[in-house]
């Protein structure tokens, strides 16, 4: 894996916690995008090499709400990129983790993705992502 590409934060809602990170990090958000296959908004923030995405759920029961809801609001997932998602992807499964996902799937961010189950990586949801070119 490169880097840590981004950390995923689950929040109640974008009014209060975008202007709340901008103040936080000392910079703007940079991007605002739906993503309306996971029910969620995201909200990106450069912070040196790495970001910081916000999750907003937009729908009652989506994934982000039924998390909060659970766990309150706080760290979702970390991102990791990688060079070649299909064989990290594949690599992983031999190494007998859970990969959530047949194959990568369209994310924000212009990035393909897929999650590892957090059964298997000592309670953290890992997403692992590469850049569309
Ligand atoms: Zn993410």
């Amino acid at each position: 894996m490169v880097k840590v590409e981004h950390i995923g934060i689950a929040v109640k809602t974008f009014r209060s916690a975008i202007p709340l990170y901008e103040k936080l990090l000392n910079t703007n958000c940079y991007k605002t995008e739906l993503v309306a296959s996971e029910q969620v908004n995201t909200a990106f923030f450069r912070q040196g090499d790495t970001k910081i995405e916000l999750l907003e759920s937009i729908e009652p029961d989506g994934v982000i709400a039924r998390f909060i809801e659970k766990k309150g609001e706080g760290i979702h997932h970390i991102a990791f990129e990688v060079k070649d998602i299909e064989a990290e992807m594949a690599r992983l499964r031999g190494e007998g983790f859970t990969v959530l996902n047949e194959t990568p799937k369209k994310g924000a961010d212009n990035k393909l993705i897929c999650f590892l189950h957090p059964k298997d990586t000592t309670g953290v949801l890992i997403e692992l992502c590469q850049e569309i070119k």
